[in-house]
């Protein structure tokens, strides 16, 4: 039967976490990263820090050695979850929590006789951090979903199971089987969860740090393929969506696609004469109103300046022209809005429709079509709608 000294196990679990947590917080003053390291760090150097007052029992005073030791694991699993609240933006709110961990923080101190209350405080101990645990794979399996970033899944599948662990520790102190009467006791339940935990502690700070690292990549990935002022896709955003299998997916079922090329009518005017940033105020607006009128499947980008491509996947020229029509309407209310002036913006837009299965390859063509049609209606007194029936 394997037998492994518990005591030097925790010293190296808690020097790691420690050592980890170090770094993490020097790092993090180095002010290049936003708040979310600094939590991180502590929640390491606490929960380490815990571990190693844990090994020295009998030398130093219980209330260091078993108060403390336990409420610094148990706030290092709290300020981890306040890290993943960070990186989902949400603020926690800290009441509850600080009246929770006080609470404990009497009990254990009701509970620090050395051997006698072992079980009890071992139960206690792993009810907060199951807890805390719990809500980590919680929040970070909605940051998986919400924002689709796959090491997420990892790190909530890797709490779920240290949530599962503290509920098998609950489990073995409620039924009397945690083996020995403290946590040193060698080869009971305590050393295979220490192993465990030593085990798992890299593989947690790793699969945190590639759900950070594949979130930033996603969000430089968002910014390089739209334009900012907009929020529309920019050239290469759109050919990268049209490319994307869910617009195919959706145009096999649908014959035809239909592409909308809008400008705005006499957009340098504006400029003119209410000024640049009206002017850019006017393209927020517009790019504003266009995402409420589009369906989730429709894409949106800027084509330059003030000229921006609308495609509608399964749709023909009526329904084109159908939602022409409709952002020439919501525009104008739009516009009204923003300031009061005489000056009514409007828009023309070209449209071209294609065979859905011919897309992306037949995306320039079909620009260039719509183009010939915004002409058109450019050229016939602006404000207007024009289509060009396929080739
Ligand atoms: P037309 O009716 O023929 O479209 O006339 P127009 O005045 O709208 O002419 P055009 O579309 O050629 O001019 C686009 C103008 O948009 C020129 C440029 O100064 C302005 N513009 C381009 N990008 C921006 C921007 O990001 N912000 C602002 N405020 N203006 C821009
Ligand atoms: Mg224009």
């Amino acid at each position: 039967m394997l037998q492994l000294d518990v005591k030097t196990l925790y010293f190296v679990l808690g020097l790691l976490a420690t050592t980890t947590g170090m770094v993490l917080v020097a790092l993090s003053l180095t002010g290049r990263f936003d708040r979310w390291l600094q939590y991180w760090g502590i929640s390491n150097l606490a929960t380490g820090g815990g571990i190693l007052l844990l090994t020295f029992r009998d030398l130093i005073p219980n209330f260091y050695s078993i108060v403390m030791a336990n409420m610094l694991a148990i706030l290092g699993y709290f300020l981890l979850m306040t890290t993943t609240h960070h990186l989902q933006q949400r603020q926690i709110s800290w009441k509850p929590h600080a009246l929770f961990l006080g609470l404990l923080g009497v009990l254990l101190m009701l509970l620090q006789d050395s051997n006698h209350y072992y079980t009890e405080r071992t139960i206690l101990t792993a009810i907060a951090c199951g807890f805390y645990a719990i809500n980590i794979a919680k929040i970070t399996r909605n940051i998986a979903q919400e924002e689709d970033i796959s090491a997420a899944y990892l790190v909530s599948g890797i709490f779920t199971f240290v949530a599962l662990s503290f509920g098998l520790r609950i489990l073995a102190g409620l039924t009397d089987q945690l083996g020995g009467d403290t946590i040193f006791a060698p080869g009971g339940m305590n050393m295979w969860m220490i192993l465990l935990a030593a085990t798992i502690a890299p593989l947690w700070n790793m699969s945190m740090l590639l759900m950070i690292m594949e979130r930033i990549n996603r969000n430089w990935i968002g910014r390089a393929l739209r334009d900012p002022l907009t929020a529309a896709l920019n050239r290469a955003g759109l050919n990268a969506a049209v490319e994307n299998n869910a617009l195919r997916r959706r145009s096999d079922t649908h014959a035809t696609t239909s592409l909308l090329l809008v400008d705005i009518d006499h957009f340098k005017q504006v400029n003119d004469k209410l000024g640049h940033a009206y002017g850019d105020q006017l393209l927020r607006s517009f790019a504003d109103m266009v995402h409420t009128q589009l369906r989730g499947s429709d894409l949106f980008a800027r084509q330059g300046g003030d000229e921006f491509v609308i495609i509608l996947p399964g749709s023909g020229e009526k329904q084109g022209y159908e939602v022409a029509e409709r952002l020439q309407k919501a525009f104008a209310h739009a516009a009204t809005k923003l300031k009061n002036t005489d000056i009514m913006p409007t828009l023309s837009i070209g449209i071209a429709v294609t065979q859905s299965d011919t897309l992306p390859h037949s995306l320039q063509k079909l620009i260039e079509q719509a183009d010939a049609a915004l002409y058109q209606s450019k050229h016939s007194g602006r404000n207007r709608v024009t289509s060009v029936q396929p080739a």
